[in-house]
C-alpha cells in the first residue's frame, strides 16, 4: 500500500476492506505481526517518543484511525480512501472469526471490563471464540504469568488495550515470545464494547 509520512510516522493509505484482508492474511501466516491504528494523538505522541515512532515505522501495518489522520494525509497530497478505525477493524475481524475459527484473546482495560467486552462479542458474533481475558493493570512481577496465560491460550489474534503508547511498546517487546500471528493495540475498544 502507498504510505504517507505524517510528522515522521508512515501511515498506509488503504480501505477498511483492504485492512481486513491484510489482517486475515497475517492471522493465517503463523508468524508474529503488529498492526497499529494511528490517530492524531498517537502521531503527536510519536513526535516526542522515539521508541514509539520506531515501533510504528517497523509495524507490519499502520492504519489511518481518526479524521485527523485522514485529513493530514489528504493535505500532504496522498489520498486516503477512508478512515480505518481500530474499533471498526476489530468488529470486522470478529464478524469473520466464527467461520474462520479464530482464537481471540482480550488483554487490557480495568478488571471486569474485558469480561463484559467478551460477553458483548459473544452476543453480537455467535460462535466467536474468545480464548482468554486478562485485565491491563499489572506490575513487573505479574508479567511472566500474563505471557504464560496468553501463550497457553494460543490466540490467532491478541488485542491489547493498555492505552497509547503502553500497548504498542508491550506488544512490540513480547510479540516474538508470544508467537501470536496478529497483535493489535486497541485503546478504549473494550470500554466501548462493555458499554
Ligand atoms: N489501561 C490498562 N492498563 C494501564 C493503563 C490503561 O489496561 O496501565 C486501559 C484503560 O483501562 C483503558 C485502555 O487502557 O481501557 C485505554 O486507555 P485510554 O483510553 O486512556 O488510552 P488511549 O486509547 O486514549 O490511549
Amino acid at each position: 500500500f502507498r504510505k504517507v509520512n505524517i510528522l515522521g510516522v508512515e501511515v498506509s493509505s488503504l480501505t477498511m476492506q483492504e485492512a481486513v484482508s491484510t489482517a486475515e492474511a497475517f492471522m493465517d501466516s503463523k508468524t508474529p505481526h503488529l498492526i497499529a491504528t494511528a490517530n492524531a494523538e498517537m502521531i503527536m505522541n510519536a513526535t516526542h517518543d522515539e521508541e514509539l515512532k520506531n515501533i510504528l515505522n517497523t509495524a507490519d501495518l499502520v492504519v489511518p484511525d481518526g479524521a485527523g489522520t485522514v485529513w493530514a494525509s489528504n493535505y500532504l497530497g496522498v489520498d486516503m480512501p477512508e478512515r480505518v478505525a481500530g474499533f471498526d477493524l476489530v468488529q470486522n475481524l470478529f464478524a469473520n472469526a466464527p467461520a474462520k475459527k479464530r482464537r481471540i484473546f482480550f488483554f487490557g482495560s480495568a478488571p471486569g471490563v474485558a469480561e463484559k467486552a467478551k460477553a458483548k462479542a459473544e452476543k453480537d458474533f455467535p460462535g466467536i471464540n474468545i480464548v482468554g481475558v486478562r485485565n491491563g493493570y499489572f506490575s513487573q512481577k505479574d508479567e511472566a504469568e500474563i505471557i504464560e496465560q496468553i501463550k497457553q491460550a494460543k490466540p490467532d489474534l491478541l488485542l491489547a488495550a493498555l492505552g497509547v503508547p503502553k500497548q504498542e511498546k508491550w506488544l512490540n517487546t513480547h510479540m516474538k515470545e508470544l508467537g501470536c500471528p496478529l497483535s493489535i493495540g486497541v485503546g478504549g475498544t473494550f470500554d466501548v464494547m462493555a458499554g
